[in-house]
């Protein structure tokens, strides 16, 4: 019970953001209510023609000449009534979905405009954000399409109703007037334990995908370790534990629509009785008493529908915590000055940094005070043991964070000035496992640069040692590949990628070596290429090969975020330090390889 008050404090942002979502709809959910409105005064209507229907026909003797008039309305009325409803209930259908379409794309490009670093910093696991974009999304319908509607006809409906009803008969008002308030209150004591529940419900369901999509993507590490059984009963026992939630709130849910029905029903029964003896002893008319009953069943039914819609909220509010949680994270600042621009494809890239730090938002700091400078067209490694800060580094270069202090300043021009867009035309960025999406390998490669024409294709195809094994395909450069580069081995996955940078002529290479170790052939090849990438711009890589490091213009080691050494191959080993040892290990590694 600890988290309750941030749990209620959760619940109101929740609800606020609905309420705010269901805004952009006002009009097509506004008019579904008027529909909804006229429908049930419509109701009334019909309802006052069958009483006075029966009442002639009853109490006055009257002939089928007498009634014929109203009789011919009825059919009129209740097809005009299921028109309204159904135009009404369209309307709001077609909002919601509006909404859920508009509010998807919105999440989406929230996520995408975060970026990476914070998407893959966050608490939020990556398939909690799918559920949230595909359940979490369906969940809010009911809460646009019913709950919002059946809450307005709630007090509407009902009002009008007891308006009739207290000119014809103010006992049956009373009655009503006094009953009515019971069902919203039993209502919402329940509704709160409801809401618990369904909160609980949402948390499970989003681990439950989480653990699924965590236990996909491992499928080799699985089947090594002989753990899928485990897992499988894991994913069981989570589904069960699910399954057992899902069921108290549904047994809530259930159970708070019986005691609603119970309510309504007593009170009605109670209406009935005091008419029955009013009538018997004559202090009624019959048109009346036959009247305020016929109408008496829908001065509940708004009432005790809201039992079912609430449920609709609840399940909503759950769904809407999460995207009040995206939304409300930290995304990078936006530069807060006039941008600056570089010259498109400047002839050279220079790159200074200035005492730059870096802290993740949880506090820990993985770059301290870095300053390094390398001219354009120069080659940096940057080496160090893991947790060293290099990735951080690369990040910062490639615009995903920002410096928490200091200055990357690229030909003298402060990053943070030049808007993120231009700065990256300027930059190739090859990640240790690069992502090839479907598609064939033409796309692949053209993929920076759709404009590239088949020569700068086939010419980068060859500079990256593709070539030859793309001619050998059957149909060649239109080859498809499957999702993640499946059909072709990790090592042409890389060079594909090389081709890709190359293609794009950028004059800044941004590379995270692949560490895996490639066979003498595959191994060779990558060689050449990263060969061609570094003769053609300015290279900053994250290297772990001793043939790179021991050719790069300049190196920096970093350890724990600093800069522990630097300067080349040559200098570095005289010095007989930190490098020298690194150097050691890397050339024992190779050696026991080869
Ligand atoms: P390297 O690339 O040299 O292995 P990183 O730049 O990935 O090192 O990490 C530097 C430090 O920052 C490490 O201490 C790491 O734990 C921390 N770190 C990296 N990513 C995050 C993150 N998203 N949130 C918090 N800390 C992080």
């Amino acid at each position: 019970m600890s988290n309750a008050p941030s749990d209620q404090h959760a619940s109101t942002l929740a609800a606020t953001f609905l309420k705010g979502q269901a805004r952009k709809a006002n009009r097509p959910l506004g008019l579904s209510i008027a529909l909804a409105f006229a429908s049930g005064v419509l109701l009334i209507v019909q309802m006052a023609v069958l009483a006075h229907v029966i009442s002639a026909v009853l109490t006055n003797n009257a002939g089928l000449d007498d009634v014929s008039f109203p009789l011919a309305i009825l059919p009129v009325l209740f097809v005009l009534r299921g028109g309204l409803s159904y135009f009404s209930e369209r309307l709001a259908l077609n909002a919601a979905i509006d909404l859920k379409h508009q509010l998807r794309g919105e999440l989406l490009s929230q996520l995408l405009a975060k970026g990476p670093i914070v998407v893959r910093g966050s608490e939020q696991s990556i398939g909690e954000r799918v559920t949230m974009l595909t359940d979490g999304i369906e969940a809010l319908e009911g809460y646009f399409a019913r709950y919002l509607p059946a809450m307005v006809m709630m007090v509407m409906l009902p009002f009008a109703i007891l308006a009739v009803t207290l000119s014809l008969d103010w006992l049956s008002a009373l009655v009503m007037v006094v009953t009515a308030p019971f069902i919203p209150f039993f209502m919402i004591l329940i509704g709160k334990g409801t809401e618990r529940l369904n909160q609980k419900q949402w948390r499970k369901l989003a681990r439950l995908s989480a653990h699924f999509l965590d236990i996909v993507e491992g499928l080799t590490t699985l089947k090594l370790f002989n753990a899928s059984k485990r897992e499988a009963e894991t994913v069981t026992r989570m589904a069960d534990s699910y399954r057992r939630t899902t069921m108290s709130v549904l047994r809530v849910a259930f159970l708070s629509s019986l005691v609603l029905e119970f309510f309504a029903t007593v009170s009605i029964a109670m209406i009935a009785v005091f008419i029955g003896f009013r009538l018997l002893y004559g202090e009624i008319d019959f048109f009346s008493g036959f009247y305020v009953l016929l109408l008496a069943p829908d001065f509940y039914l708004p009432l005790r529908q809201m039992g079912t819609h609430y449920h609709a909220r609840m399940e909503a509010i759950g769904a809407a915590g999460k995207m009040v949680d995206l939304i409300g994270e930290d995304s990078a600042p936006a530069p807060t000055f006039e941008p600056q621009s570089l010259p498109r494809h400047t002839q050279g890239i220079a790159i200074e940094c200035r005492d730059v730090s870096y802290a993740y938002p949880d506090g820990s700091l993985a770059l301290d005070r870095i300053s390094f400078s390398l001219g354009a067209g120069q080659n940096l490694a940057l080496v160090g043991h893991s947790g060293a800060g290099k990735s951080t580094l690369l990040d910062l270069l490639l615009g995903l964070i920002q410096p928490t202090s200091g200055q990357i300043l690229i030909n003298g021009i402060d990053l943070a000035r030049l808007p993120v867009d231009a700065w990256r035309q300027q930059l190739a960025y090859i990640p240790q496992r690069p992502t090839l999406l479907a598609g064939t390998i033409l796309e692949a490669i053209r993929y920076g640069a759709p404009e590239a024409s088949m020569e700068a294709v086939i010419s980068a195809a060859k500079a990256a040692q593709l070539h030859g094994f793309i001619s050998q395909l059957d149909d060649g450069y239109e080859h498809r590949l499957n999702e993640k580069g499946k059909g072709i081995s990790g090592g042409q996955i890389q060079r594909v990628a090389i081709a890709r940078a190359l293609v794009r002529n950028a004059p800044l290479v941004l590379l995270d070596e692949p560490s895996a170790h490639l066979d003498p052939d595959n191994e060779q090849k990558l060689q050449q290429a990263l060969e061609v990438l570094h003769k053609n711009a300015t290279t900053l890589t994250i290297a772990h090969r001793l043939h790179f490091i021991r050719h790069a213009d300049q190196i920096l080691h970093l350890d724990k975020g600093q800069i522990a050494e630097s300067g080349t191959h040559e200098g570095l080993m005289a010095r007989n330090g930190l490098y020298a040892s690194l150097v050691q290990s890397l050339f024992d590694e190779e050696a026991h390889r080869d």
